[in-house]
């Protein structure tokens, strides 16, 4: 790991005031002194300068910024989760496991109880992919720019399945599966004193749109909070992590289910599959099969047999087909 200067941020503004790269906009660069840089839970931040992708000159530490790590709610604005609120914290909030029950499961079942101390919310959203062709400084690959994906004819058992034609990586943060099955927004302050909102699916981008980035934040753009409406009465919700291991990986398959219920008729469902495509997806054929009908286990099959329609393994993760129609059908009956 090369030399850095670290510098405590006060507040958003100062924060912002100071920073000036994304790690995603030196990438793959030299050392640079002048770089300024992000750190919230420093989990991923680390991982890619020991690896020696990102060289910083400068970090700017948020973790103790005031006022970024509450969490409120009520029912005319929903959940509002400060961007320095860390897992652990999440995962024992006892309104979230109350009305938010899939979230919980996937703050619950990422990383370690140790990691989960430390991984912020905003640093979650932002994190890099852990495919290991990107993780590599060997392979120019595509999500550095390069326009090849090593993954396409190379070691691809953890790759993508569908979305997967120019880049097999997939996102990392599970917890955004739950947070696109809830309609999250993700708050952002800008160094100009404006804040702006983004849906989740605007907050990340298919590698197609941009290769060097996962998402939309620019240098001068801070996650301040993540937003999510309150649930309408009768919401059901349920969250499955499938790993090469019970802890310490990340997810090979992940699915998030959020029904609006009445009785047992659903009539809105979510249905968001995370590590199937480079960013977690909507599985609209899953959604079109729950919609309108009595929840039950025929009808569970025929979601998970949906969601997978159109997928395109590649030649090691076929088997991910299977694992996702079995955990969108579980995930479905456990919701109800
Ligand atoms: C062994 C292991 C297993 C894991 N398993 C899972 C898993 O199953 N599911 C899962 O979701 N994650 C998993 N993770 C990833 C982990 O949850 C993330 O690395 C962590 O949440 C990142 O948060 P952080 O606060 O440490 O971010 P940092 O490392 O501090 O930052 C990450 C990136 O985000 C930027 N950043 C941080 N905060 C902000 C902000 N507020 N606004 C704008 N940019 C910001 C930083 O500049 C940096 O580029 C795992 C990690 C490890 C090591």
């Amino acid at each position: 790991m090369n030399k850095f200067s670290w510098y405590e941020a006060k507040s958003v503004e100062d924060a912002l005031d100071k920073v000036n790269a994304t790690a995603s906009d030196i990438l793959g660069k030299r050392p640079n002194e002048s770089s300024v840089i992000f750190k919230a839970g420093g989990i991923d931040l680390m991982d890619l300068m020991k690896e020696g992708l990102v060289n910083p000159g400068t970090i700017v530490n948020i973790k103790k910024i005031p006022d970024l790590d509450k969490i409120e709610f009520d029912e005319k604005n929903g959940l509002r989760i400060g961007a320095n609120v860390n897992l652990a914290t999440l995962e024992g909030n006892s309104l979230i496991k109350d009305k938010y029950l899939a979230l919980h499961l996937a703050v619950g079942h990422a990383g370690t109880p140790q990691l989960r101390n430390s991984a912020t919310l905003g640093g979650n959203l932002a994190q890099r992919t852990r495919c290991w062709y990107f993780r590599s400084l060997e392979h120019q690959c595509f999500r550095k720019g390069s326009g090849t994906c090593f993954a396409q004819k190379g070691e691809n058992e953890f790759h993508a399945i569908m979305k997967n034609e120019t880049c097999a990586s997939v996102h990392s943060s599970s917890v955004s599966t739950a947070l696109m099955a809830f309609n999250a927004s993700v708050e952002i302050a800008t160094s100009d004193g404006k804040k702006r909102k983004v849906r989740m699916e605007e907050f990340f981008v298919h590698p197609e749109v941009d290769s060097r980035s996962e998402n939309i934040l620019n240098s001068n753009e801070l996650i301040t909070a993540v937003v999510i409406p309150a649930p309408k009465a009768g919401t059901k919700s349920y969250y499955i992590k499938q790993g090469a291991r019970e802890s310490h990986d990340w997810a090979m398959a992940d699915v998030a289910v959020v029904m609006e219920m009445s009785g047992s008729n659903c009539s809105k469902a979510e249905v968001v599959l995370g590590a199937a495509a480079p960013i977690p997806i909507r599985s609209k054929e899953a959604n079109g099969v729950l919609t309108g009908k009595s929840i039950n286990e025929t009808v569970a099959i025929a979601a998970g047999e949906a969601s997978m329609k159109g997928a395109t393994p590649l030649s090691g993760n076929a088997y991910k087909v299977p694992i996702f129609k079995t955990i969108v059908k579980r995930a479905i009956l456990k919701s109800v």
